[in-house]
């Protein structure tokens, strides 16, 4: 979990309503220690916060939130825009066969993808998938990929160590061509370090396979290293996408926005054990999570900004169970809840395509004049009457309507649907209203 001191800070600064320079300087520089806790690279680090206290500085603080929870709501946003941006499948939009070349420092898990990947395009995309090994340096690595490559229900393409590594490719592509392989994946050798005769080996295959998939494969518990390995295969070769491996392992993790950030390739798939099926697609909200280790506050932080007010929500709760009844007031104070959560049509942007389209059908301008409409009845109304709807008769319906600018209708309207909500709110009694508000803060 990210320190206790940020905890910690985050409670202290209740009742500020604004990020300042002043009050984020602490808070920053505990977020700094979480990203450096989990590994991710220092430069990298220092650029990350730089844009998060730009988005944060001045930010207004929304809802029951404090300025300490709002900025953990920032950092948040600010890793799985960075992680989860351009995430996409394999692609695969080249003239048969797709060529994906595997790269990556020797133990990063390159032979072992390359079959969970081949495992991934039988299954899921429905290809015919050939593997071949280009790593003629270690004889066992061609027969293990041989193994795994049996294991995915793929087929492979033999090799040996005498042959060199561009002559086994081109045998490979041509026999792909031949046999109608919708894919060629083909495995490389790789160093304990960086060296110069490998990255021109990759190069070399890069230019004669073109490949329309170049992934870097990288150890997710590699840490601080990731962004060197990173930046020497980015200067060789036009990566496409990343795939990070041992996320099984202990580690928070941090290499992903290292290399995401040195690199500019989406991360797309995550190795989540040894065995063959352990690949899957890379989820940067869930690893956003584990990176900053906060998940109550992320969490309550997300609610609040949805637009549920989680201490107005409790309050309205505690009031429902207790008996003292659901009345005009609370009604207003939803009313308002609404209206600050930016009205309907910021609402509607939080809503899946789907409804989106059907709630397009309503006149979002009507119905926002609606709600202003509502609340101009409920202010026109005595504390008295608000507590007690049912004292407003026929005169006193008169008066809140002028007092409103509103026919006489528009307060009846006003006082069923109130009616109805109150009759729902009995039912639902504390502990229903609670998870209802839940569900809609997602
Ligand atoms: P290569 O040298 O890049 O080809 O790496 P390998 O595919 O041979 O993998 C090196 C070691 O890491 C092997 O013992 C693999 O079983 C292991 N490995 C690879 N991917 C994962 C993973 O996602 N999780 C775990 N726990 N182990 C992995
Ligand atoms: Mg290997």
């Amino acid at each position: 979990a990210l320190s206790d001191k940020l905890s910690r800070l985050v409670k202290e600064m209740r009742g500020q309503a604004r990020i300042t320079e002043s009050n984020v300087q602490d808070m920053l520089r505990e977020v700094r220690m979480a990203l450096l806790e989990a590994d991710v690279a220092l430069p990298v680090v220092r650029d990350f916060v730089a844009r998060v206290k730009d988005k944060a500085l001045g930010q207004e603080v929304v809802g029951s939130l404090n300025p300490g929870q709002a900025l953990v709501g920032i950092v948040n946003r600010e890793l799985v825009a960075t992680m989860g941006e351009g995430v996409s499948d394999i692609n695969l939009a080249a003239q048969p066969p797709a060529v994906i070349l595997m790269a990556g420092l020797q133990g990063a898990g390159k032979t072992t993808t390359t079959a969970k990947l081949a495992k991934h395009l039988i299954e899921k995309r429905k290809k015919k998938v050939l593997t071949v090994s280009g790593d003629v340096y270690r004889p066992a690595a061609i027969e293990q990929l041989k193994t795994v490559t049996r294991q995915a229900g793929a087929e492979w393409f033999p090799s040996s160590p005498d042959q060199k590594p561009l002559d086994i490719a081109r045998a490979a592509l041509d026999h792909a061509r031949r046999q109608y392989f919708d894919v060629l994946l083909v495995d490389t050798a790789g160093r304990l370090a960086i060296d110069e005769a490998l990255m021109r080996e990759i190069k070399e295959l890069h230019a004669a396979l073109k490949p329309v998939e170049t992934l870097f494969v990288v150890d997710a518990m590699q840490g601080q290293d990731a962004v060197n390995t990173a930046k020497a295969f980015r200067e060789a070769l036009p990566l496409t996408g990343i795939v990070l491996t041992k996320m099984d392992g202990d580690s928070r993790g941090g290499a992903a926005l290292s290399v995401r950030q040195i690199t500019g390739a989406p991360i797309k798939f995550a190795g989540v054990s040894e065995k063959i099926d352990g690949l899957e697609v890379f989820d940067a909200e869930r690893h956003a999570g584990r990176i900053l280790g906060m998940g109550d506050i992320v969490a309550l932080v997300e609610q609040v900004t949805a637009g549920v007010d989680m201490e107005a929500a409790q309050k309205l709760a505690a009031k429902v169970k207790s008996g003292e009844g659901f009345d005009l007031n609370d009604f207003l104070s939803q009313i308002q809840q609404m209206k600050q959560m930016g009205g309907l049509a910021t609402l509607m942007d939080k809503l899946p395509a789907q409804m989106q389209a059907k709630a397009g059908q309503v006149d979002m301008d009507k119905a926002e004049r609606d709600i202003r409409r509502k609340e101009g009845i409920i202010c026109s109304m005595t504390p008295l009457e608000r507590r007690k709807p049912d004292l407003i008769k026929a005169t006193r319906k008169r008066r809140i309507a002028a007092g409103a600018g509103v026919q006489v209708q528009e307060v009846n309207r006003l006082l069923n649907e109130f009616d109805q909500m109150q009759g729902m709110m009995k039912k639902m009694k504390g502990g229903g209203l609670m998870k209802m508000m839940k569900r809609m803060g997602g």
